[in-house]
């Protein structure tokens, strides 16, 4: 069983930020936007992409600066929920001590830049770090957590997570297959196999990875304890990375996915997290209370192991009123045929659509965080609300910033807005926090259980009367009828 966080409230208050505090960071927070995130993103891509051209890839030189600044700011470690704060016992006072709740409304703040996680990396709150971080606050070890997670929060390093490989359909975690075997004589893993899409992993600032693999190849073994998550520190021998997977044509430079050749890369049996045949267990707990920063680090919910927690869909948000302000701004500036843009009917729609379609969203955001908080990551309501959160927000996001395109015209697609990648961002969302459909999958699936408690359940249906006959083949009909049907066969 995962270990239960017994969470006193004494601990509660010392790792929580009260309600004033809380209002001070949010204007600190835009102040820093305003005055150094969104001035800074064409120069901040730029550099991303200068890096592309060789292969020791390190942060841009003003990713660093800003991350200096951020931290003197204290706008640093804003993920690290209360709950996992407290499991990491000290090392939790380096969060920044927010529920879910109110994360949620930081990360929509973060995700109005662009790129996406542009101020989320600024800020030390990027995936796949942040999940990362939490999976070695709540499971790691006292030693892991000192090797590991006091240098990852300092952001001294970054970490990657390498689930997915290119010979099996990876949305089913199940089929995860790379071989991880024991060699008791020198008490190590040996780790065979490949995997692609590793975000993070070709950065130079990548010091660990957690990988997840197959401790028991027998096919009779109960399937969820066949797989284990596994520390395997970066500069281990034989790791070769392969190459950058490009998403869109672009290879994401200097933090990119690669794809990764393992070679009898062995690690101590130290180095398993929680117990060898828990990966399973770690990704449920992964979606705890920890994220719902609603959209990305490993949600397990029946076969399906997410790499991501859910801040993303948080981030969404903060991507599509962007685009929706800078949609606003363009239809009050524009004519066609003799009207303003926003005097064309077709275009007040799109605005409305936008707005009401946000405005969902967002409340499914908070009704998730706010659950997450309240009743954990094991409650049911609370794993059928992030699946649909996952599945819903993106995809909708998508459309928003699809529309925003349009009424922009030609400039909509070019490099004179952040509206292509806005857009481009929402579609690789909808596959690399795992397929909408796995999440339309495993909501469906809690529903049919919910339902079984349903107070509607047993009213069923409207009983028919079978005990009165409509007509009988073999019933004369009226001489008014009769005489109507003969009129008709002789047409
Ligand atoms: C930009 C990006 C970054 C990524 N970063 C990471 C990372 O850091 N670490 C990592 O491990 N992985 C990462 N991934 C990989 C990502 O998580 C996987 O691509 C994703 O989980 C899908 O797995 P797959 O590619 O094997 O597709 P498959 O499992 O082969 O699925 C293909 C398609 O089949 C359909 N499908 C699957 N199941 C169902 C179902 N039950 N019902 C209906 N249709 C279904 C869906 O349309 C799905 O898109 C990243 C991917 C991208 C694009």
């Amino acid at each position: 069983m995962i270990p239960t966080l017994i969470v006193s409230a004494f601990e509660q208050t010392a790792f929580t930020m009260e309600a004033g505090a809380f209002e001070d960071l949010k204007t600190r927070l835009w102040t820093f936007m305003k005055s150094d995130i969104y001035p800074n993103e064409e120069l901040f891509r730029r550099q991303n992409h200068e890096m592309a051209s060789h292969t020791e890839w390190i942060h841009s030189p003003i990713l660093m600066e800003l991350q200096q600044k951020a931290k003197s700011l204290k706008l640093w470690n804003m993920f690290l929920p209360v709950d996992s704060a407290i499991a990491a016992g000290e090392q939790g006072a380096l969060g920044g001590g927010l529920t879910n709740r109110q994360y949620a409304e930081i990360c929509e703040i973060l995700g109005t830049s662009t790129p996406t996680e542009f101020a989320s990396e600024v800020t030390n709150c990027t995936s796949p770090d942040t999940g990362n971080m939490e999976v070695l606050a709540r499971y790691g070890t006292p030693a892991q957590r000192a090797q590991w997670l006091v240098p990852l929060l300092q952001g001294k390093i970054r970490s990657c997570y390498a689930m997915t490989e290119p010979q099996v359909a990876s949305s089913d975690a199940t089929n995860i297959s790379i071989n991880i075997a024991r060699d008791e004589a020198r008490q190590e893993y040996v780790i065979n196999g490949r995997k692609w899409w590793i975000t993070g992993a070709a950065s130079l600032h990548c010091k660990i990875m957690i990988l997840m693999g197959r401790t028991d190849s027998s096919s009779d073994g109960p399937i969820y304890q066949s797989q284990s998550q596994i520390l395997v520190p970066m500069d281990t021998p034989g790791i070769t990375l392969l190459r950058p997977m490009d998403t869109f044509g672009d290879d994401d430079s200097p933090k990119g996915h690669m794809e990764i050749l393992f070679e009898d890369v062995r690690v101590s049996f130290a180095n398993v997290l929680l117990g060898e045949g828990r990966g399973f267990e770690i990704s449920q707990g992964r979606l705890g209370p920890g994220r719902i920063h609603v959209s990305l680090l490993l949600a397990f919910q029946s076969n399906l192991v997410s790499k991501y927690d859910d801040k993303h869909c948080m981030r969404a948000i903060g991507q599509a009123e962007r685009a929706l302000s800078l949609t606003c701004q363009r239809v009050q500036e524009r004519k066609a045929f003799g009207k303003k843009f926003s005097q064309l009917d077709t275009v007040l729609q799109d605005i409305s659509n936008c707005r009401v379609e946000i405005e969902m969203c967002r409340m499914l955001v908070h009704r998730a965080a706010v659950l997450m908080d309240e009743r954990g990551n094991k409650d049911i309501e609370t794993r059928q609300l992030l699946s649909l959160v996952k599945a819903h927000v993106p995809r909708t996001v998508q459309t928003i910033a699809d529309r925003c395109i349009q009424i922009h015209g030609g400039m909509g697609v070019s490099q004179d807005t952040p509206l292509a990648l806005i857009f481009l961002g929402a579609r690789v969302l909808r596959i690399a926090d795992g397929p909408d459909e796995v999440h339309m999958r495993t909501a469906a699936k809690l529903e049919l259980q919910r339902q079984k408690s349903s107070p509607l359940r047993d009213i069923g249906y409207y009983k028919p009367d079978r005990t009165k006959i409509f007509r009988k083949s073999d019933e004369p009909v009226s001489p008014e009828t009769q005489l109507k049907l003969d009129a008709f066969s002789k047409l």
